[in-house]
Formats: structure tokens, sequence, C-alpha cells
């Protein structure tokens, strides 16, 4: 008997080869399969008249056959067939390509079901390629449609899960509760799975979707508050707040949002309890002093930190800007990256193993088993979504328990952040330091593209830098490049032929990105056109204005976070979005970004606007993905929120045998995501 676990190979119809493209859409076992769910319906009970079909809808019609489809062929390998069809009151022209089984297999006088969009015009419809079938055949059937790779459709997926139900209609385990599925009457999983793939009516359909997004939810939640439950831990690393005295050196007052956050992490690390802590701020928020003064606490405390930056650019800006906060103090600072000569980096352990150095701050280099520390007590993480859940709970268990605080620039909404990092606790700096000169930002049209050049011009003559971020291409990483590479060259050879530009794109290694990082840095790049590759944090503060290219294609914030990269000094930045998409709901988002800085507004509107799917683009946010639920279901996360939290609070560690299902299923979540150990 098949059940989940059984490999999709197992199935009639499933080869070495089809197995393989199967396993490219994460399909390995049959119960994989069955959680690849439908992205849509086709819905063969609801027909419309020919009249009554817009050109461009997909839609079902149906009508009765005129004749047998006549082929023409046009080309070698290319034979059309055509015929018309009637509802008794208009004509449609049926268009099949190269199939002449389908088209032959039409009788004249038989009534059909076409499936298909809606061609031609508004006086002669058409439809191409439709999906066909005896009206007496079947009439009130929804279809599931499923997304498709090139060599795995739709048709192909629906049979396989067909084939499954017909083998073994109970082939999962359930994962809830039953007094959960009680006291919310929620669906048997099986019986949930199958009417969510072939849903007898709308009604049944509705209660298997809610199902399967309460259960997405509900063991995401139950499993990242176990995660946070256990990084609970008690540490004996006392840290003692120091922070009036740093602030007291510091050129500039402190936010208030910057007090605040310090305070947070110093009362944790003082309190006996090891602090796991996430730092979230806009661009320019400041993190880098709330970091620097709980340093200096720790340092004051008898003990090591260390600061992890994701590039070596950034770990030397890090490294330069915590000198500056140290200036009048003994606390000793060194440099760890790739770069370092191993000489210097055998001298560099030595005095971080003997006590010589207080604060160490690099790259990944920092992390490696060779570096050891005399008395580690703080771990200071940058751009945390660049490192995995799994590296920062390698470092914690790394023997030592240091307090760890990770710092990000994304600004992303409550209700995800508390997804996302619920094993973290979170301080946020929602506050700007002042006397900051806003970034103005224009949305025009590539009309006045030339007028926009002028206008980088006119800054570069005045000795600042710019940005020009290509259009982005979408999935296709070759097309990507030579895109971004033409770009560059008709950008160097034309309109900017007297300034030097340089490129940046996502196909360089790391060496080279950071080699051209560096030359923008120091002023040899003047105009950089860019991918969207721009060093997350990289602080140019004589970059003062951007182009983006096609900025209807960004999410808003991805917008938020490349305009991010101006408006860092003290000079006035400007950001110009180039779009010539006219749809309303087009030109609304990007007025959000001529009208508001705040990533957080701009994060709400990009969530609301397009979902947590493409909210986070490819980014590498170390969660699960989601299947089904939308971060918008507010209420089901409610919902699975409140009972995760009563299971929990009666079984902690979900050993009670009615809990099985869920201790089970969330482990396999965490595995096959790798998010713990
Ligand atoms: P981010 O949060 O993006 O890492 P940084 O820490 O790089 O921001 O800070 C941006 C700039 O603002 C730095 O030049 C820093 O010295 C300055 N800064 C930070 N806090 C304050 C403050 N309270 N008042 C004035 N300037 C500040
Ligand atoms: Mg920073």
């Amino acid at each position: 008997m098949i059940n989940e676990e059984t490999n999709i190979q197992y199935l009639k119809g499933v080869g070495e080869k089809r197995a393989r493209s199967l396993n490219r859409l994460g399909i390995f076992t049959v119960g994989d399969l069955l959680r690849y769910y439908p992205r849509a319906y086709r819905d063969w009970s609801k027909t419309v008249s020919i009249s009554g079909a817009a050109v461009g809808d997909e839609c079902c019609i149906r009508a009765i056959v005129d004749r047998t489809p006549v082929g023409v062929k046009i080309r070698k390998g290319l034979t059309i067939f055509k015929t018309d069809a009637t509802d008794g009151e208009d004509i449609i022209k049926i268009i099949i390509y190269n199939n002449k089984y389908a088209a032959q297999s039409l009788v004249p006088g038989e009534e059909y079901l076409f499936y298909g969009r809606i061609g031609g015009n508004l006086y002669q419809k058409e439809m191409s390629s439709p999906e066909i079938l005896k009206a007496t055949e079947q009439n009130n059937i929804i279809h599931p449609v499923y997304p498709q790779s090139y060599d795995v459709n739709s048709k192909y997926i629906e049979k396989l899960v067909r084939q499954v139900f017909e083998l073994n209609p109970e082939p999962c385990e359930e994962t809830l509760p039953l007094r959960v599925r009680e006291s919310l009457c929620l669906a048997e999983i099986n019986s949930a799975l199958k009417e969510f793939h072939f849903p007898s009516d709308e009604t049944y359909l509705s209660e298997a979707k809610h199902r399967l997004i309460f259960e997405e939810l509900f063991i995401l939640q139950t499993g990242l508050k176990k995660l946070k439950g256990a990084s609970k831990a008690e540490s004996n690393i006392i840290i003692k707040n120091n922070s009036e005295n740093f602030y007291s050196r510091l050129p500039f007052e402190p936010t208030g949002a910057q007090r605040r956050a310090v305070k947070e992490c110093l009362t944790q690390m003082g309190s006996g309890m090891l602090m796991n802590r996430l730092l979230q701020g806009d661009v320019g928020s400041g993190k880098t002093m709330v970091a620097a003064a709980v340093i200096d606490s720790a340092v004051r405390s008898g003990y090591q930190a260390v600061l992890m930056a994701p590039t070596e650019i950034l770990a030397a800006q890090h490294y330069g800007s915590l000198c500056r906060f140290f200036e009048t103090t003994d606390v000793k600072i060194e440099l760890l990256t790739g770069s370092v000569t191993a000489k210097n980096k055998r001298e560099i352990k030595e005095r971080l193993l003997n006590g010589d150095t207080d604060v160490l701050i690099g790259t990944h280099a920092v992390i490696q088993s060779d570096v050891m520390f005399k008395n580690l007590g703080l771990v200071i993480t940058d751009e945390q979504h660049r490192f995995g859940v799994k590296q920062r709970n390698a470092l914690v268990e790394k023997g030592n328990m240091p307090h760890t605080l990770v710092m990000s620039a994304t600004p992303i909404p409550r209700t995800l952040a508390l997804m996302i990092y619920g094993d973290l606790d979170i301080s946020v700096l929602d506050e700007m330091p002042p006397g900051r000169q806003p970034i103005e930002t224009y949305c025009i049209d590539s009309g006045k593209r030339a007028r926009a050049y002028n206008y980088v011009k006119k800054h570069l003559d005045e000795g600042r830098q710019g940005y020009i971020v290509c259009p982005l291409v979408e999935e296709n990483e070759t097309l990507e490049l030579t895109a971004a590479q033409e770009f560059a060259a008709e950008l160097a050879g034309n309109a900017f032929s007297d300034y030097s530009v340089g490129l940046l794109h996502g196909k360089m290694k790391p060496k080279e990105k950071e080699e051209v990082m560096k030359n923008f840095a120091e002023g040899k790049i003047q105009l950089l056109v860019a991918t969207t590759v721009i060093e997350v944090g990289v602080d140019v503060p004589n970059a003062v204005i951007m182009v983006v290219e096609n900025a209807e294609r960004f999410g808003l914030s991805q917008l938020h976070q490349l305009r991010g990269r101006i408006g860092r000094g003290k000079y006035k930045s400007t950001c110009i979005l180039i779009s010539d998409a006219h749809s309303k709901t087009a030109q609304s988002r990007l007025k959000i970004m001529s009208q508001t800085t705040d990533g957080f507004k701009i994060a709400d509107e990009d969530l609301r606007l397009r979902g947590p799917g493409n909210f986070f683009g490819s980014q590498q946010h170390g969660l699960p993905d989601l299947k089904i639920a939308m971060l918008t279901d507010t209420f089901i996360l409610k919902e699975a929120d409140s009972f995760s939290q009563q299971i929990l609070s009666d079984d902690y560690t979900l050993s009670r045998p009615e809990n099985q299902c869920l201790k089970k299923a969330i482990d396999k979540l965490f595995e096959k995501n790798k998010i713990m150990n």
C-alpha cells in the first residue's frame, strides 16, 4: 500500500526521467506530490455564451461542432486544423495545432465543452488549442490547474494525483491533534487534500483550503515557538550596563530608539539569561552605534566581542566606524578578513587567544574553528539574512554560549517578523537620527530619460557619484547578465562616455564585486551601473543620485533597499524611477515611493499588494516556503497562534501520544528546510 513516504517512481507513468523532472519541482515522494497544490481551478460547470465571452478571457464554451476540422499544412512540422462551432447564436473558430488525433475526434453535430483563451476579435472570435470534453462526459467538474514546468504539465500531475487516491484513499497521516481539529471543525487531512485537488464544489474547496492554511501556519508557529523556547537558555556571561559612559563619549546624541534598543540588549545580557536578539532598523537608522554600545559594555565587563559582516568591504567599514567610537579608549580592535596575510592572521589569532584583542571584526573568516577567543561574550552579525539561522545556531552552540545580536536593515511587517524570527527577541530602531536630508523621489516615463541622465551628469560634474539600476530581466540569469553588460556598455559608450562607468552584477565572483565596490567607494568609478546586487549596507556618502530603470518590475521593499544606497551623507539625494507602466496599480505603487521613506510603511504596502511569496523575491530568508498560506491570512494566523500556545503550555515537549502527529510534522518541516542543526 502506498503512503506519503512512497517514492514517486512507484507510481505508474513515472520513470527515471520523469522522476527527475518531478524532483526539480520539489516532488520526491507521494506526500510531496499531494502537497503540490493547484494554483487555480477550471470550472467546467460554468459555461459562457460566445457573445458573452470577452477577447482575452479564459473561459468554457459549450458549442456544437460544425464539421470535422480540416488540416492545412503550413510548413514542415506545422499543421493547423480549423473548424467552426456554434452555441446556436454565434460562431467561434476552433483552432488546433498539429494534434491530428484531437482534431479528428471532433464529430460534426456533437456538442462539446471548449476550455481556453478567447482570441480573434469582437466579430470573429477564436479559441486556439482548447481543452476539449464531450458535453455529456463531464459537466460538473472543477479541474485543478498546477504550476507547470517545461517538462511537466498540469494534466500529468493531475493524473498522478488521481492515481494516488485510487491506490490509497488515505495516503497521509493526520498532522493535527484531534482536539484542535474538533474545536475548529477542521476537515481530516486526506479528505482536505482530496477536496483541494478535486473539489466537489466551492464550499468543500474553501473548507479544505482553510484546513490546509491552518495546518501550515500552526505547524510553523508551534515549531518556531519551540525553537524560541529552546533558546531561552541561561547564561553565565553577565554584562554590566556601561551605556551612559559610552554615550558621554559620542559626538552626537543617541536617538530615543537607539537608547531603547541598547537598554533592551543590556537588560537581557545582565539578567543571567542568554540573549538572542534581532535588531531591526532601516538603512541609516544607526545600528552600528547600538552595536558599539553593546560591545562597549561587554568589553568593560571583561569579555571579548566579535562583529561579523557578509563582505570584506562592509567589515572594513565597520572597523573604521568602531575605531572612531572607541578612539579615546584603550579598547583594542582588530580586523580579520580573507585578504589579511597569513603572518598577520597568525598574529591576530594569537592576540585573540591571549586576550590582548577585545573586539574582532571580520567576515565569515571569524567563525572558522581555528579562530579562538580567550573569553568571547558577544557575537554580532550584520545584515543577518545573508547568514542562515543554522550558522547562527552553530555559533551559539560552539560551546561558549555567547550572547548574540543580529542586525538587519530589511524592514518587514510585524506579522511577518514574528513568523520569520520566531526564535528571536526583536528590537526595532524606528526613528532616524536628526538632520538627515530626506531623499527626494520622482517617477518619470522613459521620454524624460535624457533629461534624467543630464541631471545625473550635473551631479557627477560637481564631484558626486551615482547609480543606475538596470532593467530587471526575469527568470533568466544568462539573459540578465548580457542585458546588464549591453546596458552598461551602451551608457559608457554614449550618454556617459566622458565619465568612468563601472558594472556590478550578480554573476560576478565575490572578489570581483568587492573590487568594483572598492573602486566606487574610493571614487575611481563615478557612475555604477548595477543589477539589484548593490551591496546591502555599503556606505558611499558621496553617491547622491540613483536612476532605476523599469521601476515597476521591482518590489517596493526592493526599491526601498536600493534607494537606501543614497542619502547617506551631507548632500541632498535624488532617486529617479523610470517606468512606462500606465496601469493604475503600477502608478499608485510607484507613487508610494515618492510619498514616504518609511521602510515599514512601504513593507506593509508591499505585502498587501503582492503577498508574501513575492515579498521576499529570491531573497533567502531561511524559512520554509509557505505553500498555501498568505501571511495576510491574519485571522487564521491568530487562530494558529493561540492554539499552538495552548498545546505547548500543556505539553511543551509534545511527548503526549495525542501530540505525536504534530511533533512529527514539525520535525519533518524543519528537517526538510534545515532550520535546525
Ligand atoms: P545603519 O543602521 O544603516 O547601519 P549606520 O549605523 O551606518 O546606519 O549609521 C548611519 C550614519 O548615521 C553614520 O554615519 C552614523 O555615525 C550616524 N548616526 C548614527 N546615530 C546617530 C545619531 N543618534 N545622531 C546623529 N548621527 C548618527
Ligand atoms: Mg549598517
